[in-house]
Parts: structure tokens; sequence; C-alpha cells
């Protein structure tokens, strides 16, 4: 499109993007905290703050139709935002009565009571379908009087004067060749005078707003994709209140990070994910492909023998925690959630501690409101509340536990239990950790019985395809739009690619997104295809591409999965 475009414009206070258990939490104790203020104003015959104007953008159809996560959570910062949320209808499958941490070989099971593995006690723990959690959430916003607009992605930071204003929104309309179709609306300016950024992992305007203000933390971030399946099992099998995490001990020796968990939910469902540390060594890291392989255990299958296969999506989450979090503020902006690194990875917990930042965030913003001033000066409290809080102390505690792990195996399990009593620290303090993809070798450099990717047939009951599952995350996307997953150098692909890592994309995409076909054109060469219509939006590949040349960005808002009760 050729011709500058007309945008309309609006403007409001507090513009938050994505609708998260971060942001969520944060609007509604923004609200809260006002109405505080302002009551203690009245009293002291102060001035009150204008109520503000809160709006919150979230890329998917409907509130928490692209929430996936495990998840048994910690309650403590539920409690600290809605004191009886146990009488208002809090969407509780299950709380956790009996927790184990499950030691797999390839054929037996060993479990370990989780008093004796401290990250997964999980006792009292809450068993939630994080997308039910974000509708109750997004209720309760509304009902205190913030907008959400669901079906608007955020897709460009707007700035002026190195200070951010707010955001553009997506177009809509589009076709495949970036020609306005008849539907076609262009995407809004939505200026605030503070944007607080909570998009969860990899967030598209949180990448921009690091890299274009230098925002990173000590470590490179680093990541794990989760792939989950619910099944509805045998109900003599369903056991609510049992947590299960699983370390398995073959792919511990050869140093693969690879989990899995376990929760029964209510209705004889069970979630079950698999997570696979975005650093490894080979090119053929397929998380989709661990977690089938990991059903054909004998302990998997017996639980989900007769089980019906109900629902299948992937997500990342970021594994860098204190040493990789970025500054968490900027003139404008503020950082939440996942966005923000505030994410356990040792304890797989990071709703806890997403919606405690957007309180903090929230409580600073109050003081922004009063002073009306919106610059790093006043914004820069929020980290200053984070540090004296318990996700500081909490972070803290695990805080080499990613860069314990790259050190190799042997110094993980020896450096992580001395973590535990010297709160901590470990061996060595800030471990420094590269970037996960820099792990990734060529194939010339693997063994030669490791250049090929394994074989594994799919049987069609336990295990399946890429392309199977698919259908059970419930995605779409209009086909005639350009692709939201934008590819710097195709050609790269056809070349460098094929022959260094012998394209990975095909291997890492957990929803068979990335083809290489046959190039007409160039008989004898292939070329890659892009199913963006498949994406479930985990963003593995912008984070695990070797060059680094794979850019996730926003398709037309409300377009990805429908991860009902995921
Ligand atoms: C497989 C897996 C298992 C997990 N298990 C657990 C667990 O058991 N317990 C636990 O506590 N934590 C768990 N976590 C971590 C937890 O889910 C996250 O830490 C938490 O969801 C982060 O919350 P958030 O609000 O920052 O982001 P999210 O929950 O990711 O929400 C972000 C929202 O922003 C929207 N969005 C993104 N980009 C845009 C944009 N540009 N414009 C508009 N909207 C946008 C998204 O659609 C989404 O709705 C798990 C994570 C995964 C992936
Ligand atoms: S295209 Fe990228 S974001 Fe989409 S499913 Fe595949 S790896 Fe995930």
């Amino acid at each position: 499109m050729s011709q500058p475009i007309e945008r309309e414009s609006m403007e409001v206070d507090v513009l938050y993007v994505g609708a998260g258990p971060a942001t969520l939490a944060s609007a509604i104790h923004l609200m809260n905290q006002v109405a505080a203020f302002n009551e203690a104003a009245e009293t002291r015959g102060s001035r009150p703050i204008e109520p503000p104007t809160v709006l919150v953008l979230e890329k998917s159809a409907g509130v928490g139709d692209h929430m996936l996560s495990g998840a048994c959570m910690n309650p403590k910062a539920i409690a600290e935002l809605v004191p009886d949320f146990e009488n208002q209808g809090f969407p509780t499958e299950n709380i956790c009565n009996s927790d184990w941490l499950y030691l797999f070989t390839n054929k037996h099971a060993l479990p370990v009571p989780a008093i004796f593995a401290p990250p997964f006690h999980k006792r009292g723990y809450h068993v939630i379908s994080l997308s039910n959690v974000a509708k109750w959430l997004g209720e309760r916003a509304e009902a205190a009087g913030v907008d959400i607009y669901p079906g608007f992605a955020g897709d460009e930071i707007l700035t002026e004067g190195g200070r951010v204003v707010g955001v553009r929104t997506g177009d809509m309309g589009v076709d495949k060749d970036g020609k306005p179709k008849g539907t076609f609306a262009a995407g809004m300016d939505i200026f605030a005078k503070v944007t607080v950024i909570g998009e969860g992992v990899r967030g598209t305007l949180a990448k921009q707003l690091i890299e274009r203000f230098d925002l990173q933390g000590a470590n490179p971030q680093t990541f794990e994709t989760g792939v989950k399946e619910i099944w509805r099992i045998d109900p003599k099998k369903h056991k609510p209140g049992r947590v299960i995490h699983g370390m398995m001990l073959p792919e511990l020796l050869k140093h693969k990070f690879v989990g899995m968990f376990m929760y029964d939910m209510g209705d004889n469902l069970i979630s079950y994910g698999y997570v696979t540390g975005l650093d490894g060594e080979s090119p053929h890291t397929d998380p989709h492909l661990e977690a089938q392989k990991f059903k054909t255990h004998p302990w998997m299958r017996n639980l989900l023998e007769g089980a019906e296969l109900v629902r299948y999506g992937a997500k990342c989450l970021p594994t860098g925690g204190l040493y990789a979090q970025p500054k968490l503020y900027h003139d404008g902006a503020m950082l939440v959630g996942d966005s923000a690194s505030m994410c356990n990875a040792a304890r797989l917990a990071g709703v806890h501690m997403a919606m405690k930042s957007g309180m903090l965030a929230a409580e600073t913003i109050v003081e922004a409101l009063d002073a009306q001033d919106f610059s790093s000066k006043t914004l820069g409290g929020y980290a200053e509340r984070v540090r004296g809080s318990w996700i500081y102390d909490e972070h803290a505690a695990d805080r080499n536990f990613h860069g314990s792990w790259e050190k190799g195996t042997f110094f993980f399990l020896q450096n992580i239990p001395l973590t535990f009593v010297t709160g901590g620290r470990g061996l060595v303090d800030e471990i420094g950790v590269r970037a996960g993809h820099t792990h990734m070798k060529k194939l010339s450099e693997l063994p030669p019985n490791e250049r090929e990717k394994e074989a594994f047939e799919f049987d069609g009951k336990l295990t399946f395809s890429k392309e199977h599952l698919v259908g059970f995350s419930g995605t779409a996307h209009e086909a005639d739009q350009p692709s939201h997953l934008v590819v710097a150098d195709t050609d790269l692909c056809s070349t460098t690619c094929a022959e260094e890592y012998g394209n990975p994309c095909e291997s890492f995409c957990p929803a068979a997104v990335y083809e290489m076909v046959n190039d007409t054109e160039s008989p004898g060469r292939k070329k890659l295809f892009i199913h963006h219509e498949n994406c479930v939006h985990c963003k593995t590949c912008d984070i695990a591409d070797p060059y680094q040349i794979i850019t996730w960005t926003p398709p037309e808002g409300g377009e990805g999965p429908d991860y009902t009760r995921m």
C-alpha cells in the first residue's frame, strides 16, 4: 500500500497490551487503588485523582482464548487481589492435596513425594484453566470500569522523542499481496500516558521496546516450549487434587532439558504437558515429537488407556528468571508478567508472579496519576516495589537455575541442591548464559548417527502427527492475508540453512507451519512454504531459528487458537 493511510486515533490514560493475568490483575488493582486513594483524599480534604480511562487490548477474539498454561497456581497473588476469591466463583478446577516428582527411566516411574523436591511442593495450590481464570479476571476488570477490546492486536509501539506514547493496532482486511481488500480497516493509533506491556512470552511490542531502548538485563532471555494436551480419562484413574511433575533420567544424562507435568482437572479431565528447552544442540529438536514419544512410556500409556483427546496447544515460557529480567520501565511504558521475565522456571510457576507484577505496576501508576508524571522518574518506583516484594525473594532464590543447567548436567545436579541452602547462590553466582539458539549445532558437527532425524510412527490413538493435532487447537487464520510469520531471507532457507542445519523450522514448530517443498522453478531445490493458517501462537520459531530471521508478528486481530479450558 503506497498511499499514506488515514488512521483513527484515541486517547486513554492507561493502556494495557494483552489481557493476561498480569495486565488484568493490574487493571483491577489500579481501579481499586484509585478508589482507595480518593477515599483517603476525601477524609484528608486533599485533592483526589481523576478516575483514569483504562483500556486493555487483546489479540484473541475473546478474553482467555489465547491463554495456555499448566496450570497449578500459587494462590498468594489472587488472595491479595481479591481476598475472598474462593467465594466469588473463582474457577478452581481442584486444590492440590497430593504432589509428586516422578523420576522416569525408559520403562519405569519412581514417585518421590514432593516434600523431598522443594520446587515441586504444591500442596494448597489451585489447579486452574488459565483461559477460564482470564475470563473471570476480565469480567471483574470490566465491572470496575476498565474497557477491554478483544480482537485488537498491538502491532507497533508509538514513540515521541524517546518516550513511549502509545500503540498502533494492526491493519485488518489486507490480502496476501499486501493490497487492501473491501473489508480493509486501518489500525488505530491509541495514545496513552502510560502503556503497560503484558503480552506474555516473547511479546512483539516487548521485543520492540527492549531492543529500541536497550533494556535487556544481564543475560539474554532463554526459553522452553510447552506442548499441552487435555485428555478425558477413565474416571477410575482420575484423582482430583493430584499434581505430578516428572523428570526423564535418560534425557537428563544426555543433557537434554525436558520435563513433564500432569494435573487432574475437573470433569475427569487431565492436563498433560511436556516442556522442551530451546537451547539444545540438535537442530532436530522437536517439542511436539518429545510430547508424543513420552505418551508411549508405560506409565503414561496406562494412564491414557481408553482416554479421549480433547485439546492440543503449545506455548513458550521464559526461563531466564532474574538475571534475564529487562529494565522494567521506560518513559511512558512498563513491562509486566512474562514480558518482564516474571516467571520461575525452576518451579514452573509464573501466574502468581505475573499478577503481582501487574499489581505493583498499578500502585506505581497511581503515584504517576497523582503527580501527572509518567517519566522514568516516577515509573521507576515500579522496579523498587518489585525489589521489595516477594517476587524478588522468589526470583532470587532460583536465580541460578538456568545458568546451572547451561554449565552441564553434572554441575546442575550438584549446584541446584546447594542453591536451596544458600539462598539461591550455589557454587557460582550470576552465571552468564548464551541465547538458546546459539547452542544449536550444524549437522556436520553432530556425530554421524545423529545427523538424520529419528523416525517415529504416530499410531493415531495415543500419538498424533502435528497436522492432526492442530485440529484440536481450534486455530484459524484467514488464508488471503500476508503471512504473519515474516522470514527475512527465504533464499537462505533453500541454501545455507538446508545444508547447515537441515531446516530446523520443520522440527521445532509444533503446528507444521513450515514445510520445505519442491521448487518447481528450480528442479532439485526446495523452497519454504509457510502454512500460516496452522500457527498456534507459541512463538518457538521467533526464538529458536539459528539465523534469527523469523519474526512472529500478530495476525489480524481475533485470529489464532481457541484455547478454551487450556
Ligand atoms: C506449558 C506451560 C505451563 C505452565 N505451567 C504453569 C503452572 O503450572 N503454574 C504457573 O503459575 N505458571 C505456569 N506457566 C507460566 C504462566 O502461564 C505464565 O507465566 C503466565 O501466563 C504469564 O502471564 P502474562 O499475563 O504475563 O502472559 P499471558 O498469560 O501469556 O497473557 C498474555 C496475553 O497477551 C495477549 N497478547 C500477546 N501479544 C499481544 C499483542 N501484541 N496485542 C494484544 N494482545 C497480545 C495474548 O493473546 C495473551 O492473552 C506455564 C506456562 C506454560 C507455557
Ligand atoms: S509458526 Fe511459530 S509461533 Fe506459529 S506454531 Fe509454529 S513455531 Fe509456533
